[in-house]
């Protein structure tokens, strides 16, 4: 059988273009790392974020709990297992990350609500901008939000961009947020090959549970004033440091750097 010869023209060869490498950012200029909360210090979602815990539970359970709980500060999973609790559910009998699937369908359904209601905090997108133009600093998101929903309300409401998700720390990864920051300072380092330490981190947060969770992990904390509690409690708990808001873009900038 005669070999089968090719009826294409011969192409002379000529160099492909080199497409420009993304610039990655060098590992011995970074200084920090800023791990940001999502509810109450970068956005407010309004009553669409406690809503939805409702909606799962009802379509896991068949009722909404009885009344509300205070979320600030709290995981997903640690929230679904308190209305779990409220519901007099017995414990084991109803999985958790069912209603957390649910809770995930939920939120995302509700996105574009979230994108007309929800506020972005005074300030966000200023200092947002600013560390993203600053090799000398990294930031990533830890929340107790599981991490779908953590990506629905930065997308809704226009943040996502300033975010690799990928590095950051979710309610999804561990229900006790404590475990968190160093979850998120292992998957930073995983992606840029640089290991924080505790005195380089600031955990930026609006309730006494990112406190907590920075004080476990050895990181600085900055607790700001707009979300559920009062700016003069936050005070009272000895943050590093405790703004009413983040709307003093170069002063806020300076702190993180401090
Ligand atoms: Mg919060």
């Amino acid at each position: 059988m005669p070999a089968l010869e090719s009826t294409a023209p011969a192409r002379p060869w000529r160099p492909q273009p080199v497409e420009p490498a993304a610039p990655v950012p060098s590992w011995q200029a970074m200084r920090r790392l800023i791990l940001w909360d999502i509810d109450g210090t970068l956005v407010r979602c309004g009553d669409i974020s406690l809503s939805v815990f409702d909606s799962a539970l009802k379509a896991v359970v068949g009722r909404p709990p009885p009344r509300r709980i205070f979320m600030a500060g709290k995981t997903d999973p640690q929230i679904v297992a308190e209305y779990l609790d409220l519901l007099e559910i017995e414990p084991g009998s109803v999985d958790v990350a069912v209603v957390l699937g649910e809770l995930g369908r939920a939120l995302a359904a509700a996105a574009d609500d979230i994108g007309h209601t929800g506020v972005v905090m005074p300030g966000i997108e200023a200092i947002l901008t600013r560390i993203d133009t600053d090799p000398a600093t990294v930031q990533t998101i830890v929340t107790g939000n599981i991490a779908p929903n953590a990506a629905v309300k930065l997308g809704a409401l226009g943040l996502l961009r300033f975010f690799d998700l990928d590095t950051g720390a979710f309610g999804s990864d561990h229900a006790d947020r404590r475990q968190l920051v160093g979850i998120a300072v292992a998957r930073v380092a995983a992606r840029f090959g640089r290991h924080f330490a505790p005195e380089e981190i600031w955990v930026v947060g609006d309730a006494p549970n990112d406190l907590v969770a920075a004080r476990a992990a050895g990181a600085r904390c900055l607790l700001v004033g707009t979300g559920r509690i009062p700016v003069a409690d936050l005070a009272a708990l000895g943050p590093d440091a405790v703004l009413p808001d983040l709307a003093d873009t170069d002063a806020l900038v300076e702190l993180l750097a401090s």
